[in-house]
């Protein structure tokens, strides 16, 4: 058995690999041992999930959505109360709790204001930051492995793919400057507004991928209802814009018309 990374030798790997870190509410989807080997589920925990995890706009969602880490903490959250009064948020959802600190003359200025407003910095554009894209390069690869995971024959595949070798080496070491990445949002975080039924239940997270006309393979990511789409060939994405220009901006996740593995080679 070989690492669908590194490509190394990984019968002895110890550590299942979560294909969306835990810290994001993801107990379903997971890779035996083996798949990715324990050095390299290291790496990406440390180098590309953390990263990941700690960028503003995540650090909100997972403050919204009282989403644990691996050791049960929410990152607290920063913002300013009526107009310039630095507060820290800290959640308790075990008690559905959330203080507020601030400092005692802050606190005087608090009591005496006849109106409090609370305010948070607004998210910033996650489609320029370098980690998104290691860290989708990272899921999707092991959405792949996820769906070729009951044929030995599939994953030895996914390991030689030449092919694939760009969006490994992205993930493994960030060899690509710019890997641009769509990112928008379809639904509003607490629950899906549109979808096959319309219904309004929360989708946590939730991938598959779509094969344009041209012959692209993309992977698409929802997490929270903030859709991320990357190119497997390469760093380009026009090809994902021309295809939602094309059917009206639907997302893939919602269209059986495109998409799926059937089409790779096994
Ligand atoms: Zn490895």
């Amino acid at each position: 058995m070989r690492c669908i990374f590194c490509k190394n030798p990984s019968s002895s790997s110890k550590s299942v690999e979560h294909v969306i870190p835990e810290s994001l509410g993801n107990k379903r989807h997971v890779l035996p041992r083996g798949i990715v080997c324990d050095g390299c589920n290291n790496y990406f925990s440390r180098k590309v999930e953390k990263p990941f995890l700690d960028l503003p706009a995540v650090r909100q969602l997972r403050f919204h959505q009282d989403l644990e880490s691996k050791r049960g903490n929410i990152p607290p959250l920063s913002g300013l109360i009526t107009p310039d009064i630095p507060v820290l948020l800290t959640r308790y959802p075990k008690y559905d709790f959330t203080s507020a600190q601030v400092s005692e003359p802050d606190l005087a200025k608090i009591l005496q204001a006849k109106e409090v407003t609370m305010m948070f910095p607004l998210v910033v554009d996650l489609t320029g930051t370098p980690i998104v894209s290691r860290f989708l390069a990272k899921i999707a690869l092991e959405a792949i492995a996820l769906r070729l995971v009951e044929f030995p024959k599939g994953i030895a595949y996914l390991c030689d793919e030449v092919q694939l070798d760009v969006l490994r080496d992205h993930a493994r070491k960030g060899y690509t400057n710019h890997w641009p990445v769509h990112v928008r949002t379809i639904y509003h975080q607490d629950g899906k507004t549109f979808g096959p039924n319309g219904n309004a239940e929360q989708i946590v997270h939730e991938f598959d991928f779509l094969v344009s006309d041209q012959g692209e393979w993309f992977f698409v990511l929802a997490i929270f209802g903030v859709e991320f789409t990357i190119n497997l060939g390469g760093p380009e994405i026009s090809g994902y814009r021309h295809w939602l220009e094309q059917t009206g901006g639907i997302s893939p996740l919602y269209t059986d018309r495109y998409g799926g593995l059937a089409a790779m080679p096994k």
